[in-house]
């Protein structure tokens, strides 16, 4: 029994990523659960290995210990096929020759009415609908197939700890893409029910693409872990927190003269679980753990950087939207 922090090494971990980092690892320990890394990295492009270093080392400076062997889904590609092989058994796959921009004019050529919560992007369908005839003409053409899973109008509720419930039609979402590499959706699915992952804390981005991972879940006759999903935080410009908002990551802000400590202790305060002044340690924060205060709101960096009482004084640079060195 497992809870889990699965980042995308794809570039360095910033306040947001942290944070985040901070609640799976505390309703982990509080919950006395086994803590998991597990390393997204099923797109060989963007991911590296100096990001998973550098994300693991900022992990552990923060105090954020994890059980076992990080994970990296690279490793589990034979897995995911497998499972998609039996989905295909159970009539669930099918070939999906669209490319982005065809899916994207279908949308806009088609708009629904708002009813139910469809995630971003929501596949219209388009490629169910072929003939065999139709399907060999495209790759004859040369094109390679994405492969979707076949929904059935499934709609699913899931109950998050911060969110309540929330209702989701289920799209048909992509498995594998066209180069063969398996889908984000699939994968995690595969690997929290094979890792015994039982509570899944992470940015609540993803939040509209649970349902999807909970008909999965089913489809694989899997229990449904505990979700929890954590308000992102936003930069100044009231978009979700980014490289182009300043220091953000824990290399920049140790270079303007943040400790460690300290960052763990402005992220507890902006979930609830510090006072103004007080700086617990990752360890100090477990016994206080609960879910209950954490915000319901997005965290701006603003809040994050209204640090004071104990003498060190943080602030925001209007004009740099940059967390500034901090003064004595
Ligand atoms: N790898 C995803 C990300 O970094 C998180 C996936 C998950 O926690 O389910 O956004």
């Amino acid at each position: 029994m497992a809870g889990r922090f699965a980042p995308s090494p794809t570039g360095e971990l910033h306040l947001g990523n942290l944070r985040t980092a901070l609640v799976a690892w505390l309703a982990a320990r509080a919950g006395g659960l086994d803590f998991l890394v597990r390393m997204e990295d099923l797109d060989r492009v963007t991911s590296t290995v100096e990001h998973e270093r550098r994300q693991l080392a900022d992990l552990a400076a923060l105090g954020l210990d994890w059980d076992g062997d990080v994970v990296r889904q690279s490793d589990r590609f034979d897995r995911y096929r497998a499972v998609i092989e039996r989905l295909r058994g159970a009539d669930r796959v099918y070939e999906c020759f669209c490319t982005r921009r065809e899916i994207r004019e279908e949308i806009d050529a088609a708009p629904r009415a708002p009813h139910l919560h469809l995630p971003d992007g929501a596949y219209p369908g388009t490629c169910r609908r072929l003939s065999d005839a139709e399907r060999a003409a495209r790759r004859d053409a040369g094109r390679a197939p994405a492969l979707r899973l076949r929904t059935d109008g499934e709609v699913i509720t899931i109950t998050d700890l911060i969110a309540g419930e929330f209702t989701g039609a289920v799209d048909d979402v992509v498995l594998a893409r066209a180069d063969g590499v398996p889908a984000y959706n699939l994968a995690v699915v595969v690997d929290d029910v094979a890792q015994g992952v039982r509570q899944v804390v992470r940015g609540d981005d993803l939040l509209s693409s649970t349902p999807r991972q909970v008909l999965l879940q089913r489809l694989l006759d899997a229990e449904v872990p505990e979700y929890l999903h954590v308000p992102l935080v936003l930069g100044p410009d009231g978009d979700r927190l980014a490289k182009r908002h300043g220091a953000v990551t824990l290399r920049e802000l140790r270079a303007t003269g943040w400790s460690p400590g300290e960052i763990v202790g402005t992220l507890a305060r902006s979930l609830g679980l510090a006072a103004p002044g007080e700086s617990p340690t990752a360890e100090q924060l477990v016994d206080r753990f609960d879910t209950s205060v954490l915000p319901r709101r997005p965290a701006t960096l603003a809040e994050l950087a209204d640090v004071d009482g104990i003498g060190k004084k943080a602030a925001i640079d209007p004009g740099s939207t940059t967390l500034w060195p901090k003064s004595g």
